[in-house]
C-alpha cells in the first residue's frame, strides 16, 4: 500500500456546516469508514509510516480515534489502548484535565495500560486546537511510556494544533489537510 494512493481520502470526508453549533464545519469521517477501500487505506497509511518506529502500543482517543486506532494497531501487530472520557474504564485509572472552549474535560486510561517499556503511537480522527492530543500525550507519558509519534486522518492546519503537539517532541502525520 505504501506509495499507492488508490483512494482520494479527502473526497470521502463529508463537511457538515453549523454542526454541532453555528460556525463550526464538522468534518464527518463516517462517510470515509463506510467505504471499505478508504477505511483500509487510511489505517494502512498511518501504520506504514510508523512501521519502523518500534511502536509497542497504539492509543486511540474516544470515540473516533478508537475506529482508526484499532485498525492501525492490527496493521502494526500491536495492542490497542483506549483513551476514554472520565468514568468509563472499570479498573484503576489515571486522568488528565484539559481546557475546552467553555469549561474543562477529563480523559483517562487504565493505570497499567502502558508503562516505561512502551513506545506509544497516538491516533485520533482529527486535530483542531491540539488540546485533546496534548492532554493524551501528557497522560500517557505520566506512566513512563515514550510518546514520540501521533497520527491523524485530518488536520485543520489553520488552527495550528499540530504545532502544539510537535512542540512536545512528537512527530505529527495527517493524511488530509
Ligand atoms: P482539539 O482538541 O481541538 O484538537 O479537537 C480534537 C477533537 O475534537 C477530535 O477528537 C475531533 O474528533 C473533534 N473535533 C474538533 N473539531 C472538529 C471538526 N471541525 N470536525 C470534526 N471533529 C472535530
Amino acid at each position: 500500500m505504501r506509495g499507492v494512493m488508490a483512494v482520494d481520502l479527502k473526497s470521502l470526508v463529508r463537511s457538515i456546516p453549523d454542526y454541532p453549533k453555528p460556525g463550526i464545519i464538522f468534518r464527518d469521517i463516517t462517510s470515509l469508514i463506510e467505504d471499505s477501500a478508504g477505511f483500509r487505506q487510511a489505517c494502512q497509511q498511518l501504520a506504514d509510516s510508523h512501521s519502523s518506529k518500534g511502536i509497542t502500543k497504539v492509543a486511540g482517543i474516544e470515540a473516533r480515534g478508537f475506529i482508526f486506532g484499532a485498525g492501525v494497531a492490527i496493521a502494526l501487530g500491536v495492542g490497542f489502548v483506549p483513551v476514554r472520557k472520565a468514568g468509563k474504564l472499570p479498573g484503576e485509572t489515571i486522568g488528565q484535565n484539559y481546557a475546552l472552549e467553555y469549561g474543562v474535560d477529563t480523559i483517562e486510561i487504565h493505570a497499567n495500560a502502558v508503562n516505561g517499556d512502551d513506545n506509544v503511537l497516538l491516533i485520533d480522527d482529527l486535530i483542531a486546537t491540539g488540546g485533546t492530543a496534548v492532554a493524551a500525550i501528557s497522560l500517557l507519558r505520566r506512566t513512563g511510556a515514550t510518546v514520540s509519534h501521533a497520527g491523524f486522518v485530518i488536520d485543520l492546519p489553520d488552527i495550528n494544533g499540530a504545532e502544539k503537539v510537535r512542540a512536545l517532541g512528537v512527530s505529527v502525520e495527517a493524511l488530509i489537510a
